[in-house]
């Protein structure tokens, strides 16, 4: 069990360690639209991406 809890404490740990560096980025504008990879139409786009496209987490 203690490898089960000490892997999803590094989960955790780099989905955190993702939102501080993304909270140090400017924030951008968005804007909605059709996104330029996956042709999905948008509530927010940046540079003409969708939020799953933008950070790979799109299968
Ligand atoms: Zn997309």
């Amino acid at each position: 069990m203690a490898d089960t809890i000490d892997e999803a404490n590094a989960l955790a740990e780099q989905h955190l360690e993702r939102s501080l560096r993304a909270a140090r980025q400017p924030i951008a504008v968005g804007a909605p639209g059709e996104c330029e990879e996956c042709g999905e139409d948008m509530p927010r786009l940046v540079n003409g991406r969708c939020a799953p496209c933008r950070d790979g987490s799109r299968q």
